[in-house]
């Protein structure tokens, strides 16, 4: 899946004035790469099948998820944890582009890629959003619709409030922390379509839980999660 003329000449002349680097160590790398080869080296592709519908290499379906079908393409572990906290406040760009190229490829092996009508992303707050300055999920979102050649948009779902540290919760607490987070704007109907929802880090599903449950109550037929990472466990921390 090729990047197009635009974007790899934004990428060579960016370069110019700020150096390229290595999504994961930082270490100054050619304009074309998204890390360096070291790094490269150590991401944690998922090497095991994880279930296709909840993402998860221990099946929480019984828990009754909402989604459809669930594609990751790493296991979060202390590296990738730190390159998504990384992502999260720095220049997003080459960690969408390295995994956002994944996850549409896998995406493209299946028949749900004809079928996706938007790709949209989990919410932030208002007040979360506008201290950190971009949505890191609508970033993904933006370069995976653009490899698919769907619509993309970040102006679906809304979160009603900050919720606190999902930590040292246990799923059903995580349940609770979680009801009435998400909801949809007043306008949205998405009667009959096929969604698909990117995030970056799964961990109980509960967020990409919520958030369908949003979609398909107003109108959704499915919704395909997309996320970079998952946690092997699903009691794992994650921030
Ligand atoms: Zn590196
Ligand atoms: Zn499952």
């Amino acid at each position: 899946m090729g990047l197009n003329k635009k974007i790899l000449d934004k990428r060579f002349w960016l370069d110019l004035i700020m150096p390229n680097r290595c999504c994961f160590c930082n270490k100054i790398i050619s304009w074309y790469s998204f890390c360096c080869n070291e790094c490269a080296k150590q991401i944690p592709y998922i090497d095991q099948p994880i279930c296709k519908l909840c993402g998860k290499y221990t099946c929480m379906c019984s828990r009754g998820l909402s989604y459809d079908y669930c594609f990751c393409v790493v296991w979060y572990n202390p590296i990738m944890h730190s390159a998504v906290v990384k992502y999260k406040v720095e220049s997003p760009d080459n960690f969408c582009m390295l995994f956002g190229d994944n996850l549409a490829k896998q995406i493209k092996k299946t028949n749900y890629a004809s079928n996706i009508d938007i790709v949209t992303c989990t919410p932030m707050t208002k007040k979360s959003k506008r201290k950190r300055g971009y949505n890191q999920a609508y970033e993904l979102a933006k370069v995976i619709a653009r490899f698919l050649e769907v619509p993309v948009t970040d102006k679906i779902l809304v979160k009603n409030r900050d919720n606190v540290s999902q930590h040292e919760l246990t799923f059903e607490e995580r349940l609770l922390n979680t009801k009435n987070l998400f909801g949809a704007s007043p306008s949205v109907n998405l009667r009959g379509k096929t969604v698909l929802l990117v995030d970056d880090v799964i961990t109980t599903g509960s967020t990409l839980n919520s958030c369908t449950k949003v979609l398909k109550a107003r109108g959704a037929s499915t919704v395909i999660c997309a996320a970079v990472a998952t946690t092997k466990l699903h009691n794992e921390k994650h921030s």
